[in-house]
């Protein structure tokens, strides 16, 4: 602490978590520091060029009820950026493709009988209207997708689906995960609204993490790339965290990454905390960029219910922010979430692409393998935390057994799926239990 009773904190991880809560330790007077391990902040959100386009390395878009995001969006002076956009969506089944955005469509889904496809449509108005998904917390997704959508929709449109998102995973997550799923789908139709709308900013999420690496910057925070932490350790009454480029003494660590990277790097953490962190499971992504000389089939997501297809969704960006935004051309992405225990991440990069083209072939067969002009892989082992049947009770807690080590991260989102307006709500939870604290502790010294 220094002689104005400001403590110095260090922010582990600089996604858009780390940073926004160095933002407001920084804002509330705190001398902050931000470790990052890999070249650029930004993690899962950071952006890459691929051919000559520069944009998200993941697709990211924007819904109308994400409040914190567009309060950020606003604060970062990027209003006049964003770009709301009415969304279509596909769906890819037996062979077939179609459209999926109008209760038309739905009743054409092939493979489903009526009765099936009206508790499906029942369960889906079910899971939008709760408001509460705890309860669901306790229930196995399978069983109460069976219960409210009946076996065949079960077996031939969830379970694929399930499988898409969550791969080997899927029997272990609970109902609460559906749940979260459809009310942020629900949340992307405006009242009255047939197909959804979505927002971008104008120039991709690269835009919003350079406004807030400004905004970090002027507001005095050292933000250190190419930085991994490899131990933080408590020294007297501070934290010391070692990295590559040497070790530094800290009055208080906030840590934004995954929960069995931080049980790792850190020992005095109790065995009970350490358990509990490390039975957080994590769902990984490969996912491909892709640029097209030529428009795939129009809809910003492609369902895809077949597993045989290498990759779980087609998203065509380009679909949704207009080609004119890629120099004519179309970005598109081939998500694949994998399990840690699949084998699919032992493939090198060559393998992989070989088999999306050939998917994508399959499911557009006139596209020509020459129309694809760049491909690009992104791979990251820890993106997300599957809502296993009971997780609310595995949730770390903010404060650690080692105090000033503290846990924020976006395992922390119970209410909700993976997205930055989930995340920047565990930051907007978190903060004033960091501040408080700090609070508390600058008034006892100054005692
Ligand atoms: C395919 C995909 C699509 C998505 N689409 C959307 C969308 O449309 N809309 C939306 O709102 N959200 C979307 N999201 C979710 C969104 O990207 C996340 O909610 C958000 O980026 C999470 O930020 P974070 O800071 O919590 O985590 P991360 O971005 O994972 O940040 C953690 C950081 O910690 C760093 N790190 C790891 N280990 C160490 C170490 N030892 N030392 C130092 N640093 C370390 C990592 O490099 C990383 O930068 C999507 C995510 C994915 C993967």
């Amino acid at each position: 602490m220094n002689a104005q009773g400001k403590r110095t904190w260090c922010v582990a991880g600089g996604g858009v978590l780390g940073q926004v809560i160095a933002l407001r330790l920084a804002q509330a007077g705190h001398h902050v520091s931000v470790l990052e391990a890999a070249p650029e902040t930004g993690g899962l959100a950071a952006s890459w060029s691929i051919d000559d386009i520069v944009w998200d390395k993941h697709y990211h878009v924007i819904l109308p009820a994400d409040r914190r995001t567009l309060e950020l969006v606003s604060e970062l002076g990027l209003s006049s950026a964003l770009v709301w956009k009415r969304s279509r969506t596909g769906f890819f089944a037996d062979g077939r493709l179609s459209p999926l955005n109008s209760a038309v469509d739905y009743l054409r889904l092939p493979s489903l009988g009526i009765l099936a496809k009206a508790r499906l449509a029942f369960t889906l108005m079910w899971a939008a209207r709760i408001e509460d998904g705890r309860p669901l917390d306790q229930v196995p997704v399978g069983d109460w997708l069976t219960k409210w959508s009946g076996r065949e929709a079960y077996e031939r449109l969830w379970r694929p689906l399930l499988r898409a998102k969550l791969g080997t995973n899927d029997d272990r997550a609970s109902a609460a995960f559906i749940w979260a799923t459809v009310r942020r789908l629900y949340l992307a139709r405006s009242a009255g609204a047939k197909t959804e709308t979505l927002g971008f900013i104008d120039g991709g999420y690269d835009r919003i993490l350079s406004a807030l690496r400004d905004r970090l910057s002027s507001a005095g925070v050292d933000i250190v790339t190419g930085c991994p932490i490899t131990r933080i350790a408590p020294q007297g009454d501070q934290l010391q965290v070692e990295t590559a480029k040497g070790a530094r003494l800290f009055d208080d660590v906030v840590s934004t990454l995954p929960c069995g990277v931080t049980a790792r790097l850190c020992d005095a953490l109790s065995p009970e905390l350490k358990a509990r962190l490390d039975s957080v499971v994590y769902q990984g992504i490969i996912c491909a960029s892709l640029v097209l000389d030529r428009p795939l089939g129009g809809y910003y997501l492609t369902y895809l219910t077949d597993s045989d297809l290498p990759f779980t969704a087609v998203v065509e960006m380009s679909a949704l922010a207009g080609r004119e935004r890629f120099g004519g051309k179309s970005l598109v992405y081939l998500p694949r979430y994998v399990a840690q225990d699949d084998p699919f991440w032992e493939l090198d990069d060559g393998a992989v692409r070989a088999r999306f083209v050939a998917g994508i072939t399959r499911i557009y067969p006139d596209l020509d393998p020459g129309a694809i002009r760049a491909f690009r892989l992104s791979r990251v082992r820890n993106v997300m935390a599957v809502p296993t049947v009971g997780y609310l009770d595995a949730v770390p807690a903010v404060e650690t057994n080692i105090p000033g080590f503290h846990i924020v991260n976006s395992a922390q989102i119970t209410d909700g799926t993976l997205n930055v307006d989930a995340t920047l709500g565990v930051a907007e939870a978190a903060l004033p239990r960091l501040l408080g604290g700090a609070m508390a502790d600058n008034l006892s010294s100054a005692a």
